[in-house]
């Protein structure tokens, strides 16, 4: 059995979110995307705790649902992000964790346990003073069925691979404890055929989410799961690489693609910074390094890739596929020149996705003539490049995001 996860969100309590980010907007937003289970996020957050036992209740599988609306079919899972802020090997690393718990007992132990290691009732995603490898270990003691996701691994700053405060290896940050993590999260920036070639992924899960910090951005990344849709059932998932697909960025788009420096407008592939080094050609400070130029560094092997019939993109040896999409409202607006955010595109939008059933059954399956006929020639014409992967592509740079673009002589 095959479920819809987009696992990586935040509340209103989180730093720069949306303030309409509660329970009910989060699952009504997951229908009109099409997504069958959301993190609950956020739950260190006291005041976000309140509101998650108030407004969801347990349904006796290690999920939870909401209380109020026994029509929704929508799950939640218990997930939050913490910043782990600790000195390993010298120096300060810091490091974004997805950490995800079985029961509201649980998670309100595992709140007990962090407020010990920081400030709880501030960001949404607090800040720990604890060691990738302590937090693991604290919620291993609390429950053996915790279980800790690496969140957007490449960014260079709060990625477990990343350049500024990150490690080498999974083996250099969890040690004796490297077996119990399963999974990472490849982040705006990555997909995963370039993970494909860091060795001690190999058997390990790699997966996508949102990390929305608004609602029209959930699900803009995602996890289509094979197995059982329950706690017990995810943690086995990502034990044994149980995933259908995966729905990824043009990665290109991230903010930390390429190596660069913002200010001076100068932004460089892996082969570039090979030729002009570390320092920007233009003021000669550092440069910020960014996904593909860490990712080089770290890579073992090469590996074959290709895309199937319908669009997947498969490896070899086999991993389970993933497709790269371009948000429907984006290809709406510039299918009407209009922005991404007007009122006009929105209701095009939920009008289009209503008609198919959500947006990722719109962006995947959808034939094209019944997408002619309910969204127009143009709009049809665009879902079409995207699947085809006809688009051009800007990369990011230190911090500025990547432009994808479907009709970009237009
Ligand atoms: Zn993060
Ligand atoms: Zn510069």
């Amino acid at each position: 059995m095959t479920y819809v996860a987009d696992l990586h969100l935040h509340s209103s309590y989180a730093m720069a979110t949306s303030k309409e980010l509660n329970f009910e907007n989060l699952a009504r937003w997951a229908g009109i995307k099409g997504i069958d289970l959301l993190a609950s996020a956020d739950f260190t957050h006291p005041m976000w705790f309140d509101e998650t036992k108030a407004r969801l209740h347990e349904t006796g599988d290690g999920l939870l649902k909401l209380r109020d609306s026994p029509d929704s079919s929508v799950r939640f899972v218990l997930g939050t992000e913490v910043n782990c802020n600790g000195q390993q090997g010298g120096r300060n690393r810091r490091v974004h964790m997805l950490v995800f718990a079985p029961s509201l007992d649980v998670a309100e132990r595992i709140n007990a346990s962090c407020s010990r290691h920081g400030i709880l009732t501030g960001d949404g995603r607090p800040t720990l003073h604890l060691t990738p490898r302590e937090l693991l270990e604290l919620l291993l003691e609390i429950d053996e069925r915790n279980f800790v996701i690496p969140a957007h691994v490449w960014t260079p700053w709060f990625g477990i691979y990343g350049s500024k405060s990150g490690f080498d290896s999974l083996e250099e940050c969890f040690g004796d404890l490297a077996d119990r993590v399963y999974a990472i999260e490849t982040g705006l920036s990555s997909d995963p055929a370039m993970n494909w070639g860091v060795s001690e992924l190999n058997d390990r899960s790699i997966v996508s989410f949102s990390d929305a910090h608004s609602l029209p951005k959930m699900g803009r990344e995602l996890t289509v799961f094979d197995g059982e849709p329950s706690y017990d059932g995810l943690l086995r998932s990502l034990k044994n690489q149980g995933i259908a697909y995966t729905v990824e960025f043009f990665p290109e788009e991230g903010k930390y693609h390429n190596s660069g420096h913002r200010k001076c407008g100068v932004s460089l592939t892996p082969a570039e910074v090979g030729e002009v080094g570390d320092r920007c050609p233009v003021c000669a400070r550092l440069m910020t390094h960014g996904v593909a130029y860490r990712m080089a560094a770290l890579t073992s092997r090469e590996v074959k890739t290709w895309t199937d019939e319908d669009g997947f993109t498969r490896g070899e040896p086999a991993r389970p596929p993933f497709k790269s999409l371009v948000g429907l409202q984006q290809i709406i607006a510039e299918s009407l020149g209009r922005g991404v955010n007007t009122k006009g595109v929105m209701d095009r939008y939920l009008d289009i996705v209503g008609e198919f059933g959500g947006e990722l059954a719109t962006l995947l399956e959808a034939p094209p003539s019944d997408l002619t006929r309910t969204a127009g020639q143009r709009i049809a014409e665009g879902i079409g490049r995207v699947r085809r992967g006809d688009v051009s592509i800007e990369p990011g740079y230190d911090g500025k995001f990547g432009r994808v673009s479907v009709w970009p002589d237009e």
